[in-house]
């Protein structure tokens, strides 16, 4: 599980879907109380974060068309906070991904 956290406008397809899985598994997750500390830990989510993230990634999603028709439901009120570093994650998303280099490199 990760939260990329870079713009959404500048994700590819493929990540911007990813994302947006890996958001509602981390939901899943959380109501299930499974411990996550090693994804808090890694910088790879952060919990407090979860609902406008994916608030965000919907909104993207449905300026260019794709389904969405899975809203966050109810997820506990306590979250433990993270601490993610969007530009070093958008380094690492260029580096894996050419066709988010290419969308992140057009203004
Ligand atoms: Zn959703
Ligand atoms: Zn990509």
């Amino acid at each position: 599980m990760r939260m990329w956290l870079v713009d959404p406008e500048k994700m590819c397809r493929q990540h911007l879907l990813g994302e947006h899985v890996e958001l509602h598994m981390l939901e899943g997750c959380l109501n299930k109380g499974k411990n996550i500390s090693g994804f808090i830990e890694n910088g790879f989510v952060d919990p407090t974060l979860l609902l406008p993230r994916h608030d965000e990634l919907a909104r993207e999603m449905e300026e260019r068309g794709y389904n969405h028709c899975s809203p966050v439901g109810k997820i506990p009120q306590t979250l433990q906070k993270g601490h993610i570093d969007p530009a070093a994650n958008r380094v690492e998303l260029c580096r894996r991904c050419a066709e988010c280099t290419e969308r992140f490199s057009n203004p």
